[in-house]
């Protein structure tokens, strides 16, 4: 689905030359590099702080143990996303309350998030799925309204642009209270292990953060939280760095592997191509068509028969996930993302590819479209 390959073929003596230089200082934990790459995101993403973790889940979770969350609060969030968003609300014993999502754009719907609240809704965690923001002029007026915190889950979305109804643009993931991502290696910004990072302009929550991903330290073995140890390693953060540098740049790249598709799918009646909401820009860290009347599991046969990647992202929504079953809710409550289950494919989007590949990946496509 990604070919990292080749994008470190392009960047080798810059990252060679990074790791080097770490193996030769030594400072693995809490090295320069961490403080570097901390700076450089704070300033690319506009953000007052980010705070550097150990990877996209942790992410979610020190959020959430930032906010005292308690056993018991409710925390809203899509039926349709990977499963993490809803792991740490159960692991940290709230209660994920699920609802369903846009039919074009995939994120969660404001409307059914205003209806899922009640007196004991703590937070929304809205998931910026596959690279484009949910709708968060919405999702903020409702959380102001009913004094909830935002979580925006921005693991799939790092450097989308979201323009509120005012005009003024902000990055993905900086709208919120709090916005968490995941440097996974295949993630948009990815690092060559696990990497997560918390974003926030709350300067009291940024602090706490701090506090919960260190053991709950404040003064060196004095422990005043139950905290995690959650760290982003030197040599990661300086990979990170690097790639931080090319981020616009391999999203444009992205962005014309996407078109490409759009563009041979256009008047194929059995496909729909993927919609951009009109508040926000599309960094495409999937590229999903619904199909119509398709036999999906033939075209994915046919697909992989002709070495060409494909994914279902993703298979199962969350209420119907065997370890969240969960008498609220039963089958067809989410008819959205039920529908969508059954019917997305996502094909592989990355940074290095070549018209030649693109053709060859649409045309075996429309191939099998046409019998
Ligand atoms: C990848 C991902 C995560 C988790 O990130 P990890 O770094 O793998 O823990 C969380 N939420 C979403 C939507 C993701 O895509």
């Amino acid at each position: 689905m990604v070919d990292l390959a080749g994008q470190y073929q392009k960047i080798k003596p810059e990252v060679d030359a990074a790791i080097a230089e770490i193996l030769t200082n030594t400072s693995f934990i809490n090295g320069p590099a961490v403080k570097l790459f901390q700076n450089n995101l704070e300033k690319y993403l506009d953000v007052k702080h980010v705070i550097p973790c150990a990877n996209g889940t942790d992410a979610l979770q020190v959020a959430m143990m930032a906010l005292n969350l308690q056993p018991g609060d409710e925390v809203i969030t899509t039926s349709f996303t990977f499963i993490a968003t809803a792991e740490v609300i159960a692991l940290l014993q709230l209660t994920p309350v699920l609802v369903d999502v846009d039919p074009d754009t995939f994120n969660i719907s404001p409307e059914a998030i205003e209806k899922a609240i009640t007196a004991k809704t703590k937070a929304i965690v809205p998931v910026h799925l596959f690279g484009q923001c949910a709708d968060m002029d919405r999702i903020m007026e409702i959380a102001e309204k009913h004094h909830l915190y935002v979580i925006e889950d921005n693991a799939q979305a790092i450097g989308a642009d979201y323009t509120s109804k005012d005009g003024s643009t902000k990055k993905a993931g900086t709208i919120g209270h709090i916005g968490c991502t995941s440097f996974f290696p295949s993630k948009n910004l990815g690092c060559y292990g696990d990497g997560g990072a918390i974003f926030t302009n709350d300067d009291t929550l940024a602090n706490q953060m701090r506090i919960v991903v260190n053991h709950g330290m404040t003064v060196r073995y004095y422990h005043d939280f139950v905290g995690v140890n959650s760290r982003l390693d030197s040599i990661q953060a300086a990979i990170l760095d690097i790639k931080l540098k090319r981020l616009n740049q391999y999203a444009d790249a992205r962005r014309y592997a996407a078109n490409y598709y759009n563009k041979a799918f256009a008047h194929c009646d059995k496909l729909k191509t993927p919609v951009v909401a009109p508040f926000t820009t599309h960094v495409f860290h999937q590229y999903t068509l619904v199909t119509h009347c398709v036999n999906r599991q033939k075209l994915m046969e046919h697909l992989q028969s002709k070495g060409i990647a494909c994914a279902i992202y993703y298979p199962v929504p969350l209420h119907l996930q065997k370890a969240y079953l969960d008498p609220r809710y039963k089958k067809g409550d989410f008819p959205v993302t039920e529908s969508l289950c059954n019917s997305v494919i996502s094909l592989p989007i990355h940074t290095e590819f070549d018209d030649e590949t693109l053709e060859y990946v649409t045309s075996n496509v429309l191939d099998f479209l046409k019998d």
